[in-house]
């Protein structure tokens, strides 16, 4: 959950900045519009203002100063270039003295054509609009000029009609006062303004709500798209991406302030079986299953990812190896729980490889790596919860580098066998030897199984490398039957090779090409291969061993098997490994447990043969426990075969002791 949340909030950031930025940008053409409406409803009202001016002009020009003049004399076809008379002068005062008295006209002048101030109602005769002016010169030629000067006057000039003839004889200049005619147009401006804005806000309003419910379905469809890119669609964890990325995030901070903690890898064993059988609804069913209670068991600090088909990763910050095994032990029998899909119970094992930074890496591919080395030797070997041990060939670098040199050491035949005596209880006569490979590396001198071939196995060169096994083992065998050995031969078969369909086919085709016979060749396989995933390994099994060749349970008594396991297999020997065979002689569990696995293969119509054997103490208690078999370097080391006669014989009891 923490992990979700915390990847919502930029989404959540994102979708904020682009809100903000649609309503900024919606808000650009709206106060535009606005600006431009006011802009032109202002010039609509100067414009009527003028209007008015005029009409106002020219009735105070009609009904006042027309007739004033026109009653008192005779105004000529020259008009009024004489100058008035001074009753028209007198009617002319009395006219206007009202309208100044009350302010509705501020200043009145008469003119002549030329200019010449013929009345003005403070008496002065001088001053008024130029002659040249243009709105002079258009009141001459008999139109109507209004002009608005400042705030507070309107300004008209217009012709001066005094006779019945309707001609102009002079101009009307006249000061009337704006600010009336502007108040009423400012209130109406500013009440359609009001009523404009109004309306723009409200569009503004839908367009920003239009906005929010925009973006807010792109953030929440952009969450939800980078849910699915970070998230397992079936299990609802956060997949390998995320997964990588989260660990990334706490390496790089570990790195900086020193923190420790443990990548683990999580696989899952019989899943494909699951799968195969029961269908994949069942095997759905049971990644959700396992998913859930692998998230009950580890801690809210703790990241739990599914990275693969059966393959789950976790990242456990702050905790050390040991407290991340014991966190992993109890997942482990949570998830062992018994279940049951589609009416079958079932118990789900689990493999855990684990890689503890800083110890064996900071970054993430080879912590994993290294968790996944560790887990894969954990299902070849005996526990099912493996650190990383640290070692060199466990290096996944170096894993690496082994496979690609592997690769050429088959073709250039690198590789050569080893064998190891085993001697019967208690006579010590050679009766067999074990085929054990080794690497002359062209650099690294002879190499030891342990360091090449936990790579061939897990890249699948372990198929081409055992059958080059069997292949020169059986041609060494015509050697030393050639010289009147009479030794079985062992060799040492993977789960892996056994789970590939033709290999029966093609150790009888071997046997066939170098004329052995079944029963001389014996195939070791190992306690927890036999426990292996599948029934292709108990299928080849049988077919092996139905064809007459020996099959060995090989290092028995270190893997995690049922005996049930063993049931119904055609094995012929049961290999005591040699953690229990090492101090048989003194310790007393090792003594109860080793003369239990005697009695389990006889009782199983097989022979018990003992591994490492390196003291005499050990062979006589071996002997006497009815061991049938014995194999030690008390008897001799692996060697090529020509040294083995000699070597056998020549080494006298004891001498490793
Ligand atoms: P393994 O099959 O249990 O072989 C016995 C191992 O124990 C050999 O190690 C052998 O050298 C060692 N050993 C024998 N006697 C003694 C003793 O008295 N004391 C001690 N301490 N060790 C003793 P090696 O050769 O290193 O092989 C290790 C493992 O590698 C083998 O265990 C086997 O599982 C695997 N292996 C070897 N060759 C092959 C092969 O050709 N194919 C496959 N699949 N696995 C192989
Ligand atoms: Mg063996
Ligand atoms: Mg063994």
């Amino acid at each position: 959950m923490r992990f979700r949340r915390a990847h919502r909030r930029p989404h959540v950031r994102n979708g904020s900045r682009l809100f903000a930025t649609y309503a900024a940008a919606s808000l650009v053409p709206v106060v535009a519009l606005g600006a431009l409406t006011l802009h032109s409803y202002r010039e609509d009202a100067a414009e009527q203002g003028r209007a008015q001016g005029l009409a106002q002009a020219a009735v105070i020009a009609e009904m006042a100063v027309a007739p004033a003049l026109s009653n008192e004399g005779y105004i000529g076809s020259a008009g009024l270039a004489d100058g008035l008379t001074a009753e028209q002068a007198t009617s002319m005062r009395e006219a206007t003295e009202q309208a100044i008295f009350r302010g509705s006209v501020l200043r009145l002048r008469v003119r002549s054509f030329t200019g010449r101030v013929l009345f003005s109602d403070d008496g002065s005769t001088t001053g008024g609009v130029p002659v040249a002016d243009p709105d002079f010169q258009a009141a001459t030629a008999g139109e109507s000029r209004a002009e608005v000067i400042g705030t507070e006057v309107i300004r008209v000039l217009q012709p001066l009609v005094a006779n019945a003839s309707g001609q102009s004889v002079g101009v009307l200049e006249l000061y009337l006062p704006y600010a009336t005619i502007a108040d009423r147009f400012h209130s109406q401006v500013s009440r359609t303004w009001w009523r404009i804005g109004g309306g723009l806000a409200a569009l503004y309003l839908v367009l920003a709500m239009l906005a929010w419910w925009t973006t807010r379905s792109l953030s929440r469809y952009a969450a939800r798209q980078e849910y699915q890119a970070t998230h397992d669609a079936l299990t609802g964890l956060p997949n390998r991406a995320a997964f990588r990325a989260r660990t990334e995030q706490v390496l790089a901070a570990a790195v900086r302030d020193g923190g420790t903690g443990a990548v683990v890898l999580v696989d899952l064993n019989r899943f494909k079986e699951v799968n195969d059988t029961l269908g994949h609804h069942a095997g759905d069913e049971l990644l959700r299953t396992v998913a859930q209670r692998m998230s009950a068991a580890i801690g809210p600090a703790d990241v739990l990812a599914r990275i693969g088909g059966d393959e789950f990763a976790m990242l456990l910050p702050g905790r050390t190896a040991t407290e991340a095994v014991a966190l992993l032990r109890e997942v482990r029998d949570r998830v062992s729980d018994e279940l049951v899909l589609e009416g079958v119970p079932l118990s789900i094992e689990a493999a855990f490889g684990v890689a503890v930074y800083p110890e064996h890496g900071t970054d993430v591919q080879e912590l994993k790596q290294r968790a996944d080395f560790a887990m894969y030797q954990g299902k070849r070997g005996a526990s099912d919860i493996v650190v990383h041990s640290g070692s060199d060939a466990a290096h996944p670098h170096q894993w690496l580098v082994v496979q690609a040199e592997l690769r050429h050491a088959l073709e250039r035949d690198e590789l050569v066998l080893h064998y190891q005596p085993k001697v019967t209880l208690p006579g010590g006569e050679v009766c067999g030897v074990e085929a054990l490979v080794r690497w002359q590396h062209p650099q690294r001198g002879l190499l030891p199984p342990g360091e090449f071939l936990p790579a061939a196995e897990h890249s699948g060169l372990i198929v081409p490398l055992t059958e080059w096994v069997l292949r020169r083992a059986l041609t060494d065998q015509v050697g030393w039957t050639a010289t009147g050995q009479e030794w079985t031969l062992s060799v040492n078969v993977s789960a892996r090779n056994l789970e590939v369909p033709g290999f029966p086919r093609l150790v009888t085709d071997l046997l066939a090409e170098t004329g052995t016979a079944p029963d001389r060749l014996i195939l070791e396989v190992t306690e927890t291969a036999l426990a292996a995933d599948t029934d292709e390994v108990a299928r080849a099994v049988a077919e092996l061993g139905g064809g007459g060749i020996g099959i060995s349970v090989d290092d028995f008594g270190t893997g995690y098997t049922s005996l049930s396991h063993l049931r119904g297999l055609p094995i012929t020997e049961i290999k005591i490994d040699r953690a229990f065979v090492a101090d048989v002689a003194r310790d007393s569990q090792s003594q109860a447990i080793v003369r239990s696995v005697i009695e389990l293969a006889h009782g199983l119509g097989s022979r018990a043969t003992a591994e490492g054997v390196e003291t005499a103490e050990v062979r006589r208690w071996l002997a006497e426990a009815g061991c049938d078999e014995a194999q030690g370097y008390l008897f001799g080391r692996p060697v090529p075969w020509p040294q083995i006669s000699v070597t056998a014989h020549a080494e006298p009891e004891g001498a490793n002791r």
